[in-house]
């Protein structure tokens, strides 16, 4: 009876250390929040935030919000006639232009969004001509309209945003 009663303790004892051991994991880490300013995209407003709540259906370790006032956001987006572009400071951080050049070419203008906000999430461009590939970018064929990244892609991200990887500063063009 004793000795029931010491395991049964012990029993105690180790789940209350696992589930602190498990609080412990990188991929138990809070959620990284990123906070983007779509304000200066012009008519590209709605399609910057359904790119974004693109990859919050996909990623568990970062989401993807709009900025409130008083906070600095992480990623600001602007639109104007270029090509699609982004430029990063690091993992999460940065800038990005919907560019009408692409949006008038007939590219899908929420796979453009989501595109971008895949460089900042820290995926460079793959040009593999896969329409299944969200970072094949213009390489896909205009007609394609698939907005959503890959297992691949979202699985890099979630364990970019879990290890916090060092991502160096890159400049990346829609088309280039
Ligand atoms: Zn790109």
């Amino acid at each position: 009876m004793l000795l029931r009663r010491v395991a049964a303790a012990l029993v105690a004892v180790f789940a209350l250390a696992g589930v602190q051991l498990a609080g412990a994991t990188p991929a138990q880490a809070a959620v990284k929040v990123l906070y983007y300013d779509a304000s200066q995209a012009q008519e590209f407003i709605a399609v910057v935030n359904q790119g974004a709540q693109i990859w919050n259906a996909r990623v568990t370790n970062v989401r993807l919000e709009p900025v409130t006032a008083g906070r600095t956001p992480n990623i600001r987006v602007y639109a104007d006639n270029g090509w699609p572009r982004t430029y990063t400071t690091s993992l999460g951080n940065g800038y990005w232009y919907m560019g009408r050049e692409a949006v008038n070419d007939g590219y899908y203008k929420p796979r453009i969004a989501a595109h971008e906000f895949g460089h900042i999430l820290g995926l460079p461009d793959r040009r593999t001509g896969l329409c299944a590939d969200l970072m094949s970018g213009s390489s896909a064929p205009v007609s394609c309209t698939n907005p959503n990244p890959n297992a691949t892609e979202a699985a890099t991200v979630n364990r970019s945003f879990a290890t916090s990887a060092t991502v160096a500063p890159s400049a990346y063009a829609w088309v280039g």
